[in-house]
């Protein structure tokens, strides 16, 4: 795996095409390759519950961990890396597979973990390029028992890759899966360096999400730490690209991807992103499991007042992600409707705009814009030395982005009107 020009990773040396047959089985994007349906129907036979949104289940919570620094150092509640502490500490895995700030070509990268300490040092979102291609070899060539924490397609990859090889499937004994709106790419940290105004060669550390209890949750804070020992903070809504909704450096496979809550994942993690709990700004988890195993043991931390959760149903968990399913339900309908050529996607939603009013299409549309010109205009922006290029498009972009998705500004007030809203 190596970057690409527009800081995404992808894989080198080998011709991959849907020709390889294994290929073809194991990309998660891949037509020929089983959907999350068929996935999750083979390791969640016995589950009680079937949603559409959220696929197989066992239960759902909203809450957060209790005991210990797990929610204050996590991005939410802290439950990934309580479940992983505690798959550690019981014995059920021997190392846990996950993403940890790095300091070589890469600002994270995944490592496996095997001590409750080594867990900690990865807690946090990274909304960073990952690949999974040297902790897979590493548990291929040292045995035990292993989870892997990672986004849905993530989650689906390496689901594919065990029904491939018996080694993984003997050792890859749990997935712990995020919630996902989509992968950014690592041109997100140079335009954050560009708009903080700091040298982005100077940049050595990210915290995309830095926590303040005394603010709501949902207001994300960008931190850079530099090499000269000084830092550099901005709030994500000052930032021309901090709408994650506009979709600025969204990965090109994330508009053909229908799975929100990591269906394939023995448990899964979001954020609570409802009301009472988006003011919380200590964090908030929703949490769907899966499998039976992990259900008891989250159940009993519970009922021990180890985690503070409480059971919602499916409607709940799909209110906290409405965008996320707006986009990958309704709008990949509608983004299916233009792959004239190439790859013929075969996703659990048909192609189809029937009935999408003229808004919902133009807001569908300018968004993929945002996320494939965005990479365009950071690249020829970085290659000119020009920052103010990508900014002043990006601010330009979100004013008309915003207008149309929530009739922001002077042209937003124009549309309300010609939409017959007011
Ligand atoms: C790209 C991305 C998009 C997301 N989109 C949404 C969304 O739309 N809605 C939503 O509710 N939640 C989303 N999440 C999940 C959310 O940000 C939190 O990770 C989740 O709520 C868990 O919080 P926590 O406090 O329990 O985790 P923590 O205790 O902070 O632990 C987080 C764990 O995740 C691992 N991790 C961090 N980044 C990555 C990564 N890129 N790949 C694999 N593992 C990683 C860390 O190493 C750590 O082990 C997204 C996460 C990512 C990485």
């Amino acid at each position: 795996m190596a970057w690409d020009r527009y800081g995404q990773r992808k894989p080198t040396g080998a011709d991959l095409t849907l020709a390889d047959a294994a290929f073809a089985r194991t990309c998660p994007f891949s037509p020929a390759a089983g959907d999350e349906d068929a996935i999750a129907a083979a390791r969640f036979p016995a589950a009680p519950h079937v949603d559409a949104r959220l696929g197989r289940y066992e239960a759902n919570y909203v809450g957060h961990v209790a005991e210990g620094e797990f929610r204050a150092i996590g991005s939410s509640g802290g439950m990934v890396s309580w479940v992983a502490a505690e798959l550690l500490r019981t014995g059920a895995v021997d190392g846990v597979a996950h993403v940890v700030p790095s300091t070589d070509d890469r600002l994270f990268r995944y490592r496996i973990s095997r001590d409750a300490a080594a867990i900690a040092e990865g807690a946090r979102s990274r909304y960073y390029p990952v690949d999974l291609a040297e902790v897979l070899a590493a548990i291929r060539s040292t045995p035990g028992r292993y989870a892997i924490v990672g986004v849905p397609c993530f989650m689906k990859a390496v689901a594919l890759q065990r029904a491939e090889d018996p080694v993984l499937a003997e050792r890859i004994t749990h997935l712990l899966g995020l919630f996902c709106g989509h992968m950014k790419s690592a041109a997100f940290v140079d335009s954050f360096a560009w708009q903080l105004d700091a040298p982005r060669e100077e940049v050595r550390a990210v915290e995309y999400r830095r926590k303040d209890p005394g603010r709501p949750a949902n207001w994300y804070t960008a931190h850079l730490d530099l090499a000269d020992g000084s830092s550099r903070s901005q709030d994500w809504w000052h930032l021309a690209d901090g709408d994650w909704g506009a979709g600025f450096f969204q990965n090109a496979a994330c508009n053909f991807c229908d799975d929100v809550v990591g269906e394939c994942a023995d448990i899964s993690f979001g954020d609570a992103w409802v009301e009472p709990y988006s003011s919380d700004g200590r964090g908030t988890n929703v949490v769907v499991v899966r499998s039976a195993a992990i259900a008891g043991m989250v159940a009993d931390a519970a009922a021990a007042g180890r985690l503070a959760l409480e059971g919602v149903d499916s409607d709940f968990i799909a209110n906290t992600q409405a965008a996320g399913f707006r986009q990958r339900r309704e709008g990949l309908a509608y983004r299916l409707t233009w792959a004239k050529r190439g790859i013929r996607p075969r996703k659990r939603v048909a192609p189809g705009a029937a009935g999408l009013p003229w808004r919902r299409r133009a807001i569908y549309r300018m968004r993929a814009g945002i996320s494939r010109w965005s990479h365009r205009m950071a690249w020829a922006a970085k290659r000119l030395g020009a920052p103010a290029l990508y900014v002043r498009w990006a601010r330009a972009s979100l004013y008309l982005y915003q207008a149309l998705a929530y009739h922001r500004g002077r042209l937003g007030e124009w549309l309300r009107r010609f939409d017959g809203r007011e």
